[in-house]
């Protein structure tokens, strides 16, 4: 028929032994290294790397962005002034404030709600690095499991005073400190915002 060209099939592999091989001798030596594994570590000649959790808890580096707190002042009020920078900053929109009149002059504004859908959190950190008072931090916790919906809202409450941070979190900043960088600090000393370890608990 005019028009139409042949094209060549490409010939068949007709040993099928030779075909099989590659599949056969890859599966035999994965099986050969799973099991000399698995016969140094149950002769305990190598340590196991796996963990029986819960019993026996993950230990992260101190940079892990786990469970968030906030922090608290010297005096034990909570450190955030509710300014909505961590909200604003937030790629999941899930941190939802009630911002209120505080008593004092000194101290602007504080939240009267701070609640964190944590369902909807990416855990990517932009809240704490958002915040200019060193508020809201990134904590070492990471177990989440729950039933209950309401447990997947953090309240004010619960993100200040938890029992696995012994109560509550002071912030490493001291209040005349608060808006001045390491380019930017007229007192000359470096207790400053890029120096907040994650970690420091008291
Ligand atoms: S860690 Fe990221 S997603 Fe989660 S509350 Fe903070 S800014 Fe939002
Ligand atoms: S946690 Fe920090 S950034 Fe968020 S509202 Fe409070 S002071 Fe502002």
């Amino acid at each position: 028929m005019a028009g139409v060209i042949k094209v060549a099939r490409p010939p068949e592999d007709k040993n099928l032994f030779q075909l099989a091989y590659g599949y056969f001798s890859t599966i035999l030596s994965g099986m050969a290294k799973t099991g000399a594994i698995f016969w140094v570590q149950i002769t305990g000649k190598e340590k196991s790397n796996t963990l029986e959790w819960p019993e026996q808890p993950a230990t992260y580096s101190d940079r892990f962005k786990g469970k968030h707190f906030l922090t608290r002042r010297d005096d034990g009020q909570v450190r955030c002034t509710a300014c909505f920078l961590c909200a604003t900053a937030c790629p999941a929109q899930c941190i939802h404030i009630v911002a209120g009149q505080h008593p004092t002059n000194e101290i602007e504004k504080f939240p009267l709600r701070f609640e964190i859908d944590i369902l909807r959190c990416v855990f990517c950190g932009f809240c704490e690095e958002a915040c200019p008072v060193d508020a809201i931090r990134l904590g070492p916790e990471y177990v989440m499991a729950g039933q209950a919906g309401e447990k997947w809202v953090y309240t004010k409450d619960y993100l200040a005073d938890r029992q696995e941070l012994v109560g509550g979190v002071t912030s490493v900043k001291i209040e005349n400190e608060k808006h001045f960088t390491t380019d930017h600090n007229p007192h000359g000393n470096d207790l400053i915002a890029t120096d907040a370890p994650h970690m420091r608990h008291h």
